[in-house]
């Protein structure tokens, strides 16, 4: 299946210069989310993971299914502030100062393989501060998936030495 024709181009939001790339088309679409859920899926098979890890909001629409579908847990990593319980937090740079992300203490046990998904790579740095702290806590980064990868922000450079699957590039 054509993944791309699900995937809509918005141009000059959420402002000027940057053209955003809508993924609510393609889960909107049953067959067509189900068909990507597989693939990772299978990405996750292959990698024997043990829990799917991943950032907040659009992080779980790509990972909960999968964590579904193959009887595993799924862990949060949220902005600061929203987690109730002990969390652990990663700093990281945004296009405007730092942002930063937590997941709860708790979350993983040493040792554990996990897959971080996330609805699309860019720079890499969300992916970089969920790594540091799926690391933090003992945890196995077996592999890293995305629905959509740019290509021309090199963001898989920033992520040297970690498996990657993206089921579109653009
Ligand atoms: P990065 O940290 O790799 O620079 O940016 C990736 C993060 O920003 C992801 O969590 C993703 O949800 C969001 N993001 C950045 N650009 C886009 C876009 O064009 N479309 C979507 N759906 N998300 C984007």
């Amino acid at each position: 299946m054509d993944l791309k024709q699900f995937i809509t181009i918005v141009p000059d939001w959420p402002k000027e210069g940057i053209i955003f790339k809508d993924i609510t088309t393609l889960m909107d679409h049953g067959e067509a989310y189900h068909y990507a859920t597989d693939q990772i899926v299978e990405y996750a098979k292959e990698k024997k993971i043990d829990l799917v890890v991943g950032p907040e909001a659009r992080g779980f629409i790509i990972g909960c299914p999968v964590a579904y579908a193959l009887g595993l847990g799924f862990a949060p990593v949220r902005k600061e502030g929203k987690l109730p319980r002990e969390t652990i937090k990663a700093v990281y740079g945004k296009e405007y100062g730092k942002d930063a992300l937590t997941i709860h203490k708790d979350a993983i046990k040493p040792g554990q393989r996990v897959l971080i998904t996330d609805d699309l790579l860019a720079t890499g740095g969300t992916i970089q501060a969920t790594i540091e702290l799926v690391e933090k806590l003992g945890g196995v980064v077996a592999g890293i998936a995305f629905l959509i990868e740019l290509s021309y922000l090199n963001g898989r450079e920033n992520l040297e030495g970690y498996d990657i699957l993206s089921l579109m590039t653009f």
